[in-house]
């Protein structure tokens, strides 16, 4: 399998619970090496255009208050399909489907507030990575 990298969030949900140690042990864990790191409180205009897929959705207003209240670290994942991988590590959108052992198992609380992030494909994920680490290159 290819090596890839993938963009991963801690949202503020879990970074208020003091969850970032849990969800990084669980991370490096699986095999990830965490490429790229920082702590960051988003904007309203960052979180808008970070999620404008979602901007007809309902919930829209929702994600961007939450996403917006608190600090985030955001990473950048590399492992062998790291897209697919992150995605298998983190569960179900919704916590309440997400099988044992999976980070929003662990840590998330809802639908909404489901402690992490990942990028859905390839190509999203070289798109949100450059998005909050313009510029950075294999190697680093
Ligand atoms: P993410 O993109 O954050 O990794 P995801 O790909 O599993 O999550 P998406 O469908 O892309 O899920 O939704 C983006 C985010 O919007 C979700 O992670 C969640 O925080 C929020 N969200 C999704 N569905 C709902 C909902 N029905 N009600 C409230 N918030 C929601
Ligand atoms: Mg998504």
């Amino acid at each position: 399998m290819a090596v890839e990298r993938t963009l991963g969030i801690i949202k503020p949900d879990a970074v208020e619970k003091n969850n970032i140690g849990g969800i990084l042990a669980m991370t490096e864990g699986d095999g990830f090496v965490i490429k790229a790191m920082k702590m960051v409180r988003l904007s309203v205009p960052q979180a808008e255009g970070f999620y404008a897929v979602h901007k007809e959705r309902p919930f829209f207003g929702e994600l961007i208050e939450f996403m917006t209240r608190g600090p985030v670290v955001v990473m950048a994942l590399e492992a062998d399909g790291a897209v697919k991988k992150w995605r298998d590590l983190m569960g179900a959108t919704n916590p309440a489907e997400a099988p044992e052992g999976t980070i929003r198992k662990s840590f998330g609380t809802n639908i909404g507030e489901n402690a992490t992030h990942g990028s859905d494909s390839l190509d999203n994920a070289r798109i949100e990575v450059n998005y909050f680490f313009p510029g950075f290159e294999v190697g680093i």
